[in-house]
């Protein structure tokens, strides 16, 4: 598939940036520290990229689905935790604003978004409900002053929520769910630093004394995007941050996890890219017997596979693009491409770790936080199971 000119420039800027900035300190100095890498997001905010798909008029750069999964490959090739950052910003808070806000929201976050004034999460899962989104328990009721909604209840696993000034949260309206629709009353909120009359901290969701409480959680990989739980404790919502309809969150969650999952794929090639480069690297160097791993045909031809898997799984994140591009139903296409690509992100990361040795298990090689890093495509934004059942839809109805 042909890239435009244009896409084929970006592309290259992003190169230009991973190969002189990241490349060589991403997986093996700033990851083990697991610290939020402040100052690479300024550099791809400056760049444009934490707006690459708002439009123009909202600071955006306003390019398409194909644009936004050429650069979120290369992100995921140099750092993944920095393209989850990114990714996290602009597909999962950026664009159900961008869908779904009215002009004031969009003229309040987006722009900010894009510049990297501030930083946006998305806060769906909860410790009840991560496949089984519809089962929510967080609260949303009016109470008292008739301007607010008071949020109750407990997000997990949130990216970015650490860093946030903008979440989008997904809560039900208290007493909503009497029929037999599960997601009835899910109503889509944008928690912000920026409530009035709150005198919330810049920068961060978490809101002194007792009212929101963010705790970052650890994990294997991805170790620079911090993933957290939020523990909302009546927390005050004005009625003009109500993201869409009342009612009408849980099609704002779906629709945004669809989109979402284009990135998750791209995310997963690029993963997996890296993982070919850095074997083909150690294939080379590395000797047993007087032999070159790469001179030992099951070996080559192994590495020889796995590659042309991998550029299966470019071509389906370009397809699930071209598909949203083209303005249809692209659920399918996006289902599959993040299904296959996760898959094989897995298997080869998995394969280059085993591939490596006794290196291949330390924490001082690159091998196994790939691995690690491959792993995760293979949960958010819907696991495999829910890539499997979605697709499934389209055939069983
Ligand atoms: C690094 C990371 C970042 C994340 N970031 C975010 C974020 O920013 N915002 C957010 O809201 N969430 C986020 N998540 C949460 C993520 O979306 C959920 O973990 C995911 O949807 C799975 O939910 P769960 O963990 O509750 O697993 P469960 O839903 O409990 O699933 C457990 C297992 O059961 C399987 N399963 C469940 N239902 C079915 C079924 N009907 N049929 C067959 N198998 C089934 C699953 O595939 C899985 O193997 C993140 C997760 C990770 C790991």
């Amino acid at each position: 598939m042909q890239l435009s000119e244009e896409v084929r420039m970006l592309r290259d800027m992003v190169d230009d940036f991973g190969q002189k900035e990241v490349m060589d300190i991403g997986y093996a100095e700033l990851e083990p520290k697991g610290e939020f890498p402040e100052e690479f997001v300024k550099k791809i905010s400056d760049m444009g990229l934490m707006g690459i798909s708002f439009p123009e008029e909202y600071g955006g750069m306003g390019m398409d689905t194909m644009a936004t999964s050429v650069v979120g490959e290369r992100l995921a090739f140099y750092w993944p935790s920095l393209q989850l950052i990114w990714s996290a910003n602009v597909s999962l808070a950026g664009f159900p604003i961008m869908i779904y806000g009215n002009e004031n929201q969009k003229q309040r976050f987006l722009p900010n978004l894009a510049s990297g004034k501030i930083l946006g999460c998305y806060a769906l899962t909860e410790p009840d409900a991560g496949s089984d989104a519809a089962n929510i328990k967080t609260t949303a009721e009016i109470k008292g002053q008739r301007d607010l909604w008071v949020l109750n209840g407990t997000k997990t696993f949130i990216t970015n929520a650490t860093n946030a000034s903008v979440g989008i949260v997904f809560a039900r309206i208290a007493g909503k769910r009497k029929s037999k629709r599960r997601h009835e009353g899910i109503t889509a909120f944008l928690l912000s630093t920026e409530e009035p009359g709150l005198k919330r901290k810049q920068n961060t969701l978490a809101y002194p004394p007792e009212k929101i409480t963010v705790r970052k959680i650890d994990k294997w990989g991805l170790r620079c995007s911090d993933f957290c739980e939020i523990i909302l404790e009546d927390v005050h919502i004005a009625e003009g941050n109500v993201l869409g309809e009342v009612g009408g969150g849980f099609r704002i969650a779906m629709e945004t996890l669809n989109n979402g999952r284009i990135n998750i794929a791209a995310q997963a090639v690029g993963i997996a890219r890296r993982a070919l480069h850095e074997m083909k690297e150690y294939a080379r160097s590395r000797k047993a017997f007087d032999k070159r791993l790469m001179d030992i045909d099951e070996k080559a031809k192994k590495i020889a596979w796995l590659e042309t898997q991998v550029e299966a799984a470019w071509l389906m994140v370009l397809r699930a693009s071209q598909a949203k591009d083209g303005g249809g139903d692209y659920r399918v296409e996006a289902s599959q491409a993040k299904l296959f690509a996760s898959r094989v992100a897995k298997e080869t990361a998995d394969f280059f770790s085993e591939f490596a040795g006794g290196v291949g298990y330390t924490l001082e090689y690159i091998a196994e936080r790939i691995h690690q890093d491959a792993r995760a495509t293979l949960i958010y934004e819907g696991t495999s199971d829910i890539q499997e059942l979605v697709i499934a839809k389209s055939f069983r109805d």
